[in-house]
């Protein structure tokens, strides 16, 4: 049954502005693009496209309040105070935020409200870090006093993709605002509503001072671009493809930006012999259907213990059918339509390439027939140079295969240019410890998956799956710089 459709108020104000330096604007550049359900395939909206003088000015807007006494003159007492107002806001406005999520990438809503949880629960955690930036006093002669101080960075870019669209901004939000910076942030086209509503409920909601956040729609080649060309940013925290990423890299090496990203991922789930089967089955199913596998960490790569590979496959065949795909909105949905047409295109067109390079393909689930909807795909009968099993695809396709012990199944995970996760299932603590420690991936999860923090501890890839940490202790070094004072007195 296709339930009602929510219809945020956002959604009938008309075309979407900027958000600059407190103010709601049209672009400089004149242009809006609609903004596509992908559910239905229709057009939500539209949303401005900001070009290089609207990223100036969102940039000068963001400098302004960087040195304002507004912002950097406050104790970090009312800093807490401020990220815990918005915390509180997203709070308040939750399910809002949860259907425009929904709406615009077409997630189950149930995963977009339990996201949302998350976020405000990352936002309290940032809101602790104020009162507890420290810097150190170092050993020296008794007639010098020599010290450091950790000192905010100035104007954070954060630009994102469009699988999380929410978490990704409050990740990034969070780290930037705790530390003293202010934020200029650009989600990606397809996803920008969340984020154009936080501006709305930031504004009218908290006293967050004018111009430390900014929200700039817009694409990747004209928006984007000028952001990470301005001289006047002085971080980009970024998450999305390794190709983006790269490119930002050059980019940034003209003037040394600091630069943190987060980029895409083939992470394997390895399942050992003694492992609790049904319950490796059923997450290891998760791992790629659950937002139609469209995450920078999902299992789409699974290895089994060739012992016990025919049991295990028969569980993660029922698993797979267990996922229903359907609308966002609808009750027992657990996958939505892929977030585009143009993105649906492209997962399917790594179907047909793995039937041409001599996969076998089972396909499980019940689905709609028509629309962006996909069914989850298990793959069996591949090699490891075949480029389904090489590329990251980011959708509802997995592939089986298997591993005869430990070294094995380490070199074996290790086998990608990629090293974001992995998920062991063992009950053995020497097979948890060993393979842990020989896997070249930024997050191990063991008898679990996708075990989110909510800020507590670090996350970033290995390899091409990233630079730098977001979260943890090691967020302060991210976002921070370290200032040497060496008194002689
Ligand atoms: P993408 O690289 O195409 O786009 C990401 C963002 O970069 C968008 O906002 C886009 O507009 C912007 N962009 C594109 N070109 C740009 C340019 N020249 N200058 C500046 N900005 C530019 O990625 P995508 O397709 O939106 O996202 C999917 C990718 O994101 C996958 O690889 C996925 O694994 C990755 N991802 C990683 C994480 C993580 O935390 N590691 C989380 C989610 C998604």
């Amino acid at each position: 049954m296709v339930p009602d459709r929510p219809r945020p108020a956002l959604l009938d104000e008309g075309p979407l502005p900027l958000f600059i330096g407190g103010e709601f604007v049209a672009p400089h550049s004149g242009r809006w693009e609609p903004t596509i359900d992908p559910t239905t395939q229709k057009p939500l909206t539209t949303v401005a496209v900001a070009d290089a003088e609207d990223i100036d000015a969102a940039v000068r807007a963001a400098r302004a309040a960087f040195v304002d006494p507004s912002w950097s003159a406050i104790t970090p007492q009312r800093r807490t105070e401020l990220l815990l107002q918005i915390a509180y806001a997203i709070e308040a406005h939750g399910q809002e935020l949860a259907i425009l999520d929904s709406l615009e990438m077409g997630g189950a809503l149930w995963v977009n409200q339990w996201l949302v949880g998350q976020c405000v629960d990352v936002l309290r955690h940032y809101a602790g870090w104020p009162t507890k930036i420290y810097g150190q006093t170092a050993p020296s002669d008794p007639t010098k006093f020599h010290y450091t101080v950790r000192e905010p960075l100035g104007v954070v870019a954060g630009i994102t993709a469009w699988n999380g669209p929410l978490q990704q901004l409050c990740w990034k939000l969070g780290a930037a605002l705790s530390t003293g910076n202010t934020f200029v942030h650009k989600p990606a086209l397809w996803s920008s509503l969340s984020a154009i509503r936080l501006a709305q409920i930031i504004a009218a909601g908290t006293d967050l001072p004018a111009g430390v956040f900014n929200v700039v729609s817009g694409d990747g080649a004209m928006t984007g671009q000028a952001l990470i060309e301005h001289p006047g940013v002085d971080k980009i925290s970024f998450t999305g493809s390794v190709a983006t990423g790269r490119h930002i890299l050059r980019t940034s090496a003209v003037d040394l930006k600091r630069v943190t990203l987060e980029l895409g991922g083939k992470s394997p789930t390895i399942v050992f012999d003694d492992a609790d089967l049904p319950a490796a089955a059923q997450t290891a199913a998760a791992a790629f259907c659950q937002g139609s596998g469209q995450g920078c960490v999902a299992g789409s790569r699974i290895f089994v213990q060739e012992s016990i590979k025919d049991e295990f496959r028969d569980l993660l065949l029922a698993a797979m059918d267990s996922y229903v795909a359907g609308d966002p909105f609808a009750e027992g949905t657990q996958m939505g339509p892929l977030a585009s047409r143009e993105h649906f295109d492209r997962v399917n067109g790594y179907l047909d390439l793995a039937r041409q390079e001599g996969a076998s393909v089972h396909q499980g689930g019940d689905w709609q027939a028509e629309g962006l909807f996909m069914r989850p795909a298990l793959l069996e009968n591949v090699t490891p140079d075949m480029r389904v099993i090489r590329e990251e695809i980011f959708g509802p396709l997995s592939a089986l295969m298997t591993f005869t012990d430990i070294e094995d199944a380490i070199a074996k995970g290790n086998d990608t240019s990629y090293g974001l996760s992995a998920s062991i299932w063992t009950r053995d603590f020497v097979r948890t410890q060993r393979t842990a420690a020989g896997l070249r991936v930024g997050t191990v999860w063991v008898n679990t998956y996708a075990d989110m923090s909510t800020g507590t501890v670090p996350f970033g890839g290995f390899k091409t799956s990233g630079l730098g940490r977001e979260h943890g202790t090691d967020v302060l070094d991210a976002y921070t710089e370290t200032k040497t004072v060496m008194v002689t007195m």
